[in-house]
């Protein structure tokens, strides 16, 4: 129940650790840094794997699937790669256990020993391009498009459900292609896709920008991301997308025959969104009361509760929700009614606003006799009685949703407005970072050593430097050194 769910105000951290397990959505599990998804959490993440899937199609690729294993020398093939994911890889080294002699339990057998260990998948362009190597020849293999929904495993120290968990569920696409310039669309194609899919769906404005050297995912020439602003002014990485240049190509040996009958190494890109989507979604828009969800990603866009004294009551309030219902139902809207004897209306408000529930109707006897119902908003809280004379309940309800969508994004699009500040002084700099937080676009002098710089004096991280900046000089926020336009800093989950 919502009663006691702590106050984002008083402690943001712990409002959203509560949210998560209150609103059924995940829990932690046995192994630190796993996590369960439960029934109604996975459910949100279906519908955004049935959009994104949607979209990666539409745009040319298909999907596949890669082993989960991969032999450790594969890691190494790549020297940026495996120095960026070795300190977080999980490795199988053995193949059985057996009952201990001392009857103690059951232990790895020693005997059992892999030739070869092998690594659990922190990401799969090793795997994948040491078999694309057999599948591409000649430039009319090309571009080879494919995308895969799995499940990886980075051994992360500090995690929390969803936004950072040991094993994680993604999609990862990975193409080839003739040119670095087809290579480099791709990856931009594929940013856009994500940060259209976080605007439209999600309901979620997005900063579109590339990453700085440093934050450059490990075997990478290029990444460029999508980048939101959460409730309590810490920014998120919503997604990535890389240029790959011709790294892995190298790396594998992954040569076609040219048009012009030359050789060539291929270019790729790799890109990927993660279950981290979720904890973009519950902590940009949910609230005091629970989970505030967009209607397209909502498993169910309205509940139907009746108040009635006694069966009779119920059956007439029935007939009526069943005929609303098939009128919904023709318009697309998935909607729910909660006719279970064993729950007061008032606790199943209360649930209703936990879990989300774009639209509550509530109908009792009353609004039975008056041709009414009652319609709540979960997003803005407010109640309308509707007579059902008015208009079509199916166009009515339809409009509703699409209000509240575009609503939840205007919210959230002048909440990072307000949270996206100018600085043009290193006093100024550390005072908003302090006291406001969000973005700051600030000037830098496009070194590493600065940007380290600036992480440690005050944990802020370049977060991109957005694609659509205006060219301008100015000085470095921290060594008054030349610049030539700002870049977004903020702390980060
Ligand atoms: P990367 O392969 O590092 O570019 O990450 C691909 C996507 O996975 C990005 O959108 C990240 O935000 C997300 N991601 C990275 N690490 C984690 C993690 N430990 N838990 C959940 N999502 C992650």
């Amino acid at each position: 129940m919502s009663k006691g769910l702590p106050k984002r105000s008083e402690d943001y951290s712990q409002w959203y650790n509560e949210l998560v397990k209150r609103a059924d959505l995940a829990e932690n599990s046995a192994v630190r840094g796993c996590m369960v998804i439960k029934p109604y959490g996975y459910s949100i993440w279906e519908k955004m794997q049935a959009e994104l899937d949607r979209m990666f199609k539409e745009t040319g690729h298909t999907n596949a699937y890669f082993p989960l294993f991969i032999p450790k020398s594969f890691l190494s093939k790549e020297a940026s790669h495996v120095e960026g994911f070795a300190k977080e890889c999980a490795v199988v080294t053995h193949y059985r256990l057996k009952n201990a002699e001392d009857g103690s339990g059951v232990i790895v057998d020693p005997e059992a020993k892999l030739e070869e260990e092998l690594i659990v998948r922190p990401t799969s362009e090793t795997v994948i391009w040491s078999t694309y190597k057999n599948w591409i020849q000649s430039y009319r293999d090309l571009p080879l498009l494919v995308n895969q929904w799995a499940n990886v495993v980075r051994w992360e120290m500090r995690t929390r459900l969803f936004l950072r968990t040991a094993e994680f569920l993604w999609q990862e696409g990975h193409t080839a292609h003739a040119t670095a310039k087809e290579a480099m669309d791709e990856t931009m194609q594929m940013m856009n896709v994500y940060a259209q899919f976080a605007e439209e769906f999600m309901a979620l404005p997005v900063v579109r920008g590339r990453k700085t050297a440093n934050e450059r995912f490990a075997g990478a020439d290029d990444t460029l991301c999508i980048e939101a602003m959460m409730q309590d002014g810490k920014a998120l990485q919503a997604g990535t997308s890389h240029f790959l240049g011709q790294n892995f190509a190298k790396a594998f040996d992954v040569k076609f025959a040219t048009k012009e009958g030359g050789l060539d190494f291929v270019w790729g890109t790799s890109w990927g969104v993660s279950t981290r989507l979720m904890g973009a979604l519950i902590m940009a828009h949910s609230d005091d009361n629970g989970l505030v969800l967009p209607p397209k990603l909502a498993p169910t866009q309205v509940v139907i509760v009746p108040i009635y004294r006694g069966e009779g009551e119920l059956e007439s309030i029935s007939v009526k929700a069943k005929e609303i219902m098939t009128e919904l139902r023709k318009k697309g809207i998935s909607v729910k009614f909660d006719d279970r004897d064993t729950h007061k209306p008032g606790w199943k408000f209360a649930e209703y606003e936990l879990k989300g529930v774009p639209v509550r109707i509530a109908m009792g006897p009353r609004d039975l006799e008056n041709g009414t119902i009652e319609i709540a908003r979960r997003d803005t809280l407010t109640k309308e009685t509707f007579s059902l004379s008015e208009m079509s309940i199916g166009e009515k309800i339809s409009s509703l949703l699409e209000e509240i969508q575009n609503s939840i994004y205007s919210k959230a699009f002048q909440f990072r407005t307000e949270m996206t500040t100018e600085v043009n002084s290193w006093d100024e700099f550390k005072k908003v970072l302090e006291e406001k937080g969000g973005f700051l676009s600030a000037h830098w002098d496009g070194t590493s050593e600065t940007e380290e710089k600036i992480k440690e004096l005050t944990k802020a991280t370049i977060r991109c430097i957005p694609l659509d900046r205006k060219e301008e000089a100015g000085k470095c926020i921290l060594t008054g050194n030349p610049s030539v336009g700002r870049v977004y800093f903020a702390k980060a989950y």
